[in-house]
């Protein structure tokens, strides 16, 4: 449009012969050629900006595939794992009930009672002084105690089933 009105002053300047219509003319061409030398210097700083944007655009698409990717992997990954712990799980429960169809109707009764009280761990063994499921230190005649007596008995503290190794 700029460009246009400054064609169209610069005719008219080749139909005059009046001086002060050629200056005033002039002038308004001259106004023309700075306001296009100012949107030019903006259209330049503009592509400059979007040729960073574009090369951000490019880096974050790229990130997403690599992150999509991983993703991917990692699903796989976790997929597999889980799998393996249910198959692990299922193996366990099979072992722990054949364990306590092995063991005496008392015993049996005792560690399913704990093992509902105690989330899920009925039973525990000595370690040291010590029951493994509740900590509590025992004193030397209680371990002589459960020593000499049964292989399985139960924590006189935590009630679980407690293994006499
Ligand atoms: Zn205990």
């Amino acid at each position: 449009m700029i460009r246009e009105k400054s064609t169209h002053a610069q005719e008219q300047i080749d139909q005059t012969s009046n001086y002060k219509e050629v200056a005033a003319l002039t002038k308004e061409i001259e106004g023309f050629a700075k306001r296009l030398e100012k949107i030019e210097f903006e259209t330049f700083k503009l592509l400059e900006r979007s040729d960073k944007i574009k090369t951000v655009e490019e880096q974050v698409a790229s990130a997403l595939v690599r992150l999509n990717k991983q993703d991917a992997e990692l699903l796989e990954e976790y997929q597999g794992q889980a799998a393996a712990l249910k198959k692990e799980e299922l193996q366990a429960q099979q072992e722990r009930e054949a364990f306590e169809k092995a063991l005496p109707e008392d015993l049996a009764k005792c560690y399913e009672k704990a093992r509902e009280a105690k989330g899920g761990f009925g039973a525990a063994r000595i370690e040291g002084t010590h029951c493994s499921g509740c900590h509590v230190e025992y004193t030397e005649g209680q371990i002589a105690k459960l020593r000499g007596g049964e292989h399985i008995s139960e924590c006189p503290y935590c009630h679980r089933l407690l293994v006499v190794e």
